[in-house]
């Protein structure tokens, strides 16, 4: 069975070959019993794969590969099992392309094909993963007969919008051609025919001209010495087909062109038989192309023109090398690109790396601007990531994207209220990149809201925007919430209340205070730029002072913690921590910055009693407070780590370690460490005092 590829494998050492065999005859006894829908075994599948890739001179990787890349999703075999088999590169490659599969099946609208063929391109990381598909789907569109009439339109759509192009992309030509041509027999049977059958009769009665043409060349070469093989060029029924219905021309006008190429053994040679080609036919002008000097966007070289010849037929030429030839026919796959150096060790990635050099260097000598490369190279090396909805639907992300940047990508709305979410069915941390092919599920509640961590990570100008617009609203929101309840308390030391405000009242405070809305002044209270008691102060009539009424109406205290904020600070001096007596102190700009009561900074603060507010903490408050302590002890070895782990123990963090050597037999250090309340705190000083080293512990307070 495996007699024809062997012989086209002589290409391959001895052993490689033997590796190749093993690998047949392994997917031969997985598949065994298996069918295709031609009634033929299935191994004859993979084989014929391995047969179009060994026309390419695929390296050995990529013929196992072949031979094995339905395994995975056919029968039992695992990629644990291929890898310790056949080694983990041909795993990973048999993977790839058995994901490239999985894709297939998703929904898929007209526009999206685009995306997919980026995609595909973008789940393949090593080049070898294509070429297995696109021999694997070549030779699944040669056996398209068998299914059913509507499944075998879809396949062939799918084949036209998405895999002809990614071959034209890498310049594999031959595989681009043969898979237009049989999903277009597919996609239009009728069509098709019609064409195939016009363009035979047409063949036919050109027969004896394309003769007479070919000879005038000939005569011409063979006279000037120059060694040329001159072949004729039939149309494909595609373009035909596609020239006829995107520009409108008749078949006629199609048929009336003769075309023909000419593989010489230079560039040299390429522009002596370019100008004997003029002199025998005019040329058309306007219709020669130099695709030598400036060559296609897949790295195609070739010089084209168009001639007139006897009786006003049009003749079509190309003229290049027998190299140009091969790279015009496989591209990226070329023979030389696996034949160059010891295959086996370079990477794949890096032999297209080299294929893109290569067309750069091309590219340089041509002078071009570099915008095609820019094409290649974002399809081989992509700065994209493409993932689905749960609906199947195809997401654009730049790379190192995540869930969040999804989300936001997606909807506003459902970014600022992601909680966490599934990638591939599996709850992932939000945090996590995405990779191209995944299907993301965002995980949303009412209420929630953007974490300003996320900044730290999403990769989207969308999603930062967006968070950053939240999160500012929300602050707006606080400073005004704030501005209420602080102008609520100052309020009651007038013997009134921000309900029972009048409206006559509000008015006369916008007029006297110029403020075009009250929001504004509750959002200016809430920052601490306006001092509560003094707006209270033009609020009530003037009759009422307000340090008569402070002694008879004590001020309720705000509470703090009794909601999240970013207006309310926590003194940096002296630390306050629930439990401490505290008191607020209306900071501009700041908000509430909340001090001990005993704090020394107050003292001058108090000065200014209107900026001082009474708070006591809410029984709500949760979270970490750092507080400052110091502690006094002998000199000990190893004693930061005692007393590290005896503070640690605990669930207290430590933020901050200094030590200073007072004399010989004291050392102090200096600790800042997080606590949820004084009990907290008290329980910890406590282990503290408890090592025999301690001498003193003391919170420092300002
Ligand atoms: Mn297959």
């Amino acid at each position: 069975m495996l007699l024809g590829l062997t012989e086209k494998l002589s290409y391959l050492s001895e052993s490689d070959l033997r590796r190749v065999e093993r690998a047949y005859r392994y997917a031969e006894e997985s598949h065994m019993g298996q069918m295709r829908q031609t009634g033929d075994m299935y191994i004859t599948h993979p084989l014929a794969v391995a047969n179009i890739l060994a026309d390419m001179h695929m390296d050995p990787e990529g013929l196992i590969a072949a031979m094995l890349h339905d395994v995975l999703e056919d029968t039992g075999v695992t990629k644990g099992q291929i890898s310790r088999r056949f080694g983990r590169t041909v795993a990973d490659l048999v993977d790839g392309v058995s994901k490239l599969n999985e894709i297939e099946f998703a929904s898929k609208a007209e526009q999206q094909a685009e995306s997919f063929q980026k995609m595909t391109l973008a789940m393949s990381r090593d080049i070898r993963v294509l070429l297995v598909k696109l021999a694997d789907r070549l030779h699944n569109m040669r056996t398209l007969g068998t299914l059913a009439p509507d499944k075998r339109r879809r396949v062939a759509r799918e084949t036209m919008e998405i895999y002809a192009p990614i071959a034209q992309r890498l310049g594999i030509n031959h595989i681009r051609l043969e898979l237009e041509e049989l999903s277009f027999a597919a996609m239009y049977p009728l069509r098709h025919r019609r064409l195939r059958e016009a363009t035979e009769a047409a063949r036919q009665n050109r027969k004896a001209f394309v003769f007479e043409i070919r000879q005038s060349i000939e005569n011409r070469l063979q006279r000037e010495a120059l060694n040329a093989v001159v072949k004729g060029r039939e149309k494909h029924l595609w373009s035909i087909y596609l020239k006829m219905r995107e520009k409108k021309k008749a078949f006629r006008d199609i048929m009336d062109v003769f075309a023909f190429r000419l593989v010489v053994e230079s560039v040299d040679d390429c522009y002596r038989a370019l100008g004997m080609m003029h002199s025998i036919f005019k040329p058309v002008p306007g219709e020669f192309k130099d695709y030598i000097a400036i060559p296609k966007a897949n790295g195609y070289q070739s010089v084209h023109t168009v001639l007139v010849g006897m009786h006003g037929v049009l003749i079509e030429v190309q003229i290049r090398t027998a190299e140009m030839e091969t790279i015009a026919n496989y591209g990226i796959a070329a023979h030389g690109e696996y034949k160059a150096g010891n295959t086996r060790e370079e990477g794949s990635q890096r032999r297209a790396s080299r294929w893109i050099q290569g067309l750069l260097a091309m590219q340089k000598q041509a002078g071009d601007s570099l915008e095609f490369l820019e094409h290649v190279k974002a399809d081989l090396f992509p700065d994209e990531v493409y993932v689905f909805t749960p609906r199947g639907e195809i997401v654009e992300l730049p790379a190192g994207a995540t869930a969040i940047d999804f989300a936001y990508s997606v909807h506003t709305g459902l970014g600022n209220s992601c909680i966490a979410c599934r990638v591939d069915g599996q709850l992932t941390s939000l945090s996590e990149s995405l990779q191209s092919g995944q299907k993301i599920e965002i995980i949303s509640a009412e209420g929630a809201q953007p974490n300003p961590n996320w900044l730290s990570f999403v990769a989207t100008a969308k999603a930062r925007s967006a968070i950053r617009h939240y999160l500012k609203q929300q602050e707006h929101h606080e400073s005004v919430t704030l501005g209420k309840r602080l102008l609520d308390q100052a309020l009651g030391k007038f013997g009134t209340s921000y309900r029972q405000l009048k409206k006559s009242e509000i008015k006369r405070i916008l007029t006297s205070s110029g403020a075009s809305t009250f929001e504004y002044i509750l959002h200016q209270i809430g920052l601490g730029n306006r001092v509560p008691l003094a707006v209270a102060n033009l609020i009530v009539p003037l009759d009422q002072t307000p340090q008569s009424l402070q002694q008879r109406a004590p001020t309720l205290p705000l509470e703090v913690g009794a909601q999240k904020g970013s207006l309310l600070q926590y003194a940096r001096c002296c630390h306050p921590i629930p439990g401490d007596p505290i008191l607020g102190h209306l900071s501009p700009g700041k908000g509430v910055v909340v001090h001990l009561e005993s704090c020394r900074n107050l003292s001058e603060l108090r000065s200014q009693p209107e900026k001082c507010t009474p708070m006591t903490w809410s029984s709500r408050v949760h979270g970490q407070f750092p507080v400052e302590l110091k502690v006094e002890i002998t000199p000990e070895r190893g004693f930061i780590a005692v007393l590290a782990s005896r503070i640690t123990e605990k669930d207290a963090t430590i933020e901050k370690v200094s030590t200073l050597d007072k004399d010989a037999y004291t050392s102090v250090v200096d600790l800042v460490i997080a606590v949820r309340d004084r009990i907290h705190l008290a329980d910890i000083l406590r282990r503290v005092r408890g090592l025999p080293a301690v001498r003193r512990v003391s919170r420092v307070r300002n």
